[in-house]
């Protein structure tokens, strides 16, 4: 089988990349190992910078007719009072609010749309194994499996888009380096009743901190442990973990009871990294698979769809002519995109250390922070964590 453009993953990043080119005339191939996107992990966070893109390519409908829930502000709980950390009411855009909606959703949405271009093809249940080669060694293509048993798809560019574990990563011999973090995440569902407050809450408290995103009839909660925590918390009970759970949003004392056995709770690692060089001959990798990304913020998923919104209009129009993609279209593509990454990562690792790890850590009462106080008598001050989480650095167009 033959492309022009073979998308390795249909997270975020491979399918608003596939979205892209397909727009762009190009022939493209995503290949997505699962059959489809419901899977309960994937953060659910649409900011406004990506909210803006899917304006400029017409979706701006089509996203606001999905499930979602949108969340003005970020408010953090501690033992002192509950705190505006981030105003998105105050950005400078029409979206001024954090766009809670279901990923699952959200691919799915990307992925109807792409397939109305007739140069897009989606291979779901299709699992990438390895990279072809030339003699030269640079990549042609992939090699996969998929419903109906091996299959090779030769390209003109293979872009990397599997996330944080890429398989095309590891068959180009690149290994990121790793900057480690404090943390891991619990993530469980426990149902949302009507009066319960909306939006996102995060409460902290001695030994941990937890949030809750609304997503209509329950909360997605993401409970943060010290990382290699969590053999000792199961080894504590459930109940233990239910009690710390009510102590954290007392709202929940009621039906806590709902984490009835471990296989509701799942436990997600946390990794920081990033690749030296996103690129190799015939072969770029962008997402989580060039930089995973620290949840705080939740600035994972934009990132990715930036990358390959960048991706899309440097190379888009090289490729819908025929024409070859050189490694210096692919250096420079990691050139723009390298500077965001590096700027987020670097706050994400400034607020692991500083805020997270303490927090983990800590013991007794734990009232706000300085910086959070002035963010409260200040409250023009809550537009700048805003900016920085809901826009980011960088926001990339697609006019
Ligand atoms: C605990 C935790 C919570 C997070 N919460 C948020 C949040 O709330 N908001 C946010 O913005 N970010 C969040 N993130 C980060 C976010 O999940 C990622 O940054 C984002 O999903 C990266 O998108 P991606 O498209 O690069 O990769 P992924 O979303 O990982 O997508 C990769 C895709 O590739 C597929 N794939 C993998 N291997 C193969 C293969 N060999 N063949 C074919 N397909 C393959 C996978 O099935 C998947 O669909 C969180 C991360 C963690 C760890």
């Amino acid at each position: 089988m033959n492309t022009t453009g073979c998308i390795v993953g249909g997270g975020p990043a491979g399918l608003v990349l596939g979205l892209l080119l397909a727009r762009q005339g190009v022939k493209v191939t995503v290949l997505e190992k699962h059959a489809d996107f419901l899977r309960d992990f994937r953060g659910d966070t649409v900011h406004p910078s990506t909210l803006a893109m899917l304006d400029e390519i017409g979706l701006g409908d089509r996203m606001a007719a999905l499930p979602g829930r949108k969340a003005g502000s970020l408010r953090a709980t501690f033992d002192d009072g509950t705190y505006t950390v981030a105003d998105f009411t105050r950005l400078p855009t029409p979206h001024n609010y954090l766009y809670f909606v279901p990923q699952w959703d959200f691919l799915e949405m990307l992925a109807t749309e792409a397939a109305k271009f007739p140069t897009f093809t989606l291979l779901r249940s299709t699992t990438v194994t390895g990279l072809l080669r030339d003699a030269s060694g640079a990549i042609t293509g992939v090699r996969a499996i998929g419903p109906e048993g091996e299959l090779e798809i030769e390209a003109s560019l293979t872009v990397a888009c599997d996330g944080r574990d890429s398989v095309v990563r590891r068959e180009l011999g690149l290994r990121p380096v790793d900057y480690g973090a404090p943390m891991d995440v619990l993530w469980f569902r426990i149902s949302r009743r009507a009066g319960d407050g909306d939006g996102l809450a995060m409460r902290i408290g001695a030994g941990g901190l937890m949030l809750a995103i609304d997503r209509g009839d329950y909360y997605q909660c993401a409970y943060v442990i010290a990382k290699g925590g969590y053999d000792e918390i199961r080894a504590a009970g459930l109940e233990a973990l239910q009690e710390q759970v009510t102590r954290r949003h007392p709202v929940l004392a009621d039906r806590v009871g709902e984490l009835a056995t471990w296989d509701d709770v799942k436990l997600l690692t946390v990794k920081v990294n990033r690749l030296k060089r996103w690129h190799a001959p015939g072969a770029l990798l962008i997402g989580d698979a060039a930089h995973a990304m620290s949840p705080i913020g939740g600035v994972g998923i934009n990132l990715a769809v930036q990358d390959a919104t960048a991706t899309a209009r440097m190379l888009g129009p090289t490729l819908a002519a025929g024409q070859p993609v050189t490694e210096a279209d692919l250096a420079a593509v990691q050139k723009r995109r390298r500077f965001p990454t590096v700027v987020t990562q670097n706050i994400q690792r400034a607020a692991q250390r500083r805020i997270v790890d303490p927090l983990l850590h800590a013991t007794g009462r734990i009232d706000a922070p300085a910086p959070i106080r002035l963010l409260q008598r200040f409250p023009a001050l809550q537009a700048l964590p805003a900016r920085l989480a809901g826009i980011g650095v960088r926001p990339e167009h697609m006019r």
